[in-house]
């Protein structure tokens, strides 16, 4: 589970944009629905983590089942989704977004869609590693993961980062979690994100 409790907005200095070159649609003035952004985004990470998970430490993978947009109350394999969140479900291996989740974090930046979408999907390949490896929690790794699929993707031309370097992009992750929450800090959550974006998703494994 991922929740975010606030956010600040985004601020002119980080105006980041993704945009996927093979799956581009409408004119170049008319920005992407968060519905688009969405799609392309579980396309492209999907896609990468078919082809890219094996050579991690996992033998095979098995990509999640996913269960798309939903709206919060929504029966899922782990209960009922709450407001306000993306969810792994480790009993039926399947990943769910919140439409009103996915709603705010559009609202934030096209950037922080894609962002969900690949945390979310590194759960599930997070899953399917040796435990030996995988964090306890796996929350920063997962983010790592997330941030090293987005980055390969931009390395091999999949996503384009417009107007922005890697500080403005950092810049985007300023989520304010409760204290003591699982997720790490903004600056924790950004670090690791970096670190993968950076370095690809080996950069994510210590051991
Ligand atoms: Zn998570």
């Amino acid at each position: 589970m991922r929740k975010l409790l606030a956010t600040t907005t985004m601020t002119a200095a980080a105006a980041v944009a993704l945009i996927s070159l093979p799956i581009g649609t409408g004119t170049a003035s008319a920005a992407p629905t968060m519905a688009e952004d969405y799609r392309i985004a579980a396309a492209l990470v999907s896609g990468y983590w078919q082809q890219q998970a094996p050579k991690l430490y996992g033998e095979r993978y098995v990509a999640p089942t996913n269960r798309g947009i939903i709206d919060p109350g929504t029966e899922t394999g782990c209960g009922a989704m709450p407001k306000q969140n993306a969810a792994y479900c480790p009993k039926d291996h399947s990943v769910q977004f919140g439409r009103d989740y996915m709603e705010l974090a559009d609202s934030i930046g096209d950037v922080v869609v894609y962002d969900v979408v690949a945390h979310e999907w590194a759960h599930a390949v997070l899953r399917q590693q040796p435990d030996r490896v995988v964090e306890r929690p796996q929350e920063l790794q997962a983010e790592c993961l997330a941030g090293g699929a987005l980055g390969d993707l931009k390395r091999s031309g999949h996503l384009i980062v417009e107007d922005g370097d890697d500080a403005e992009f950092a810049a985007l992750f300023r989520y304010t979690h409760a204290p003591g929450d699982k997720h790490g800090t903004a600056k924790e959550q950004a670090t690791a994100f970096m670190a993968g974006w950076k370095s690809g998703p080996r950069a994510c494994f210590t051991r």
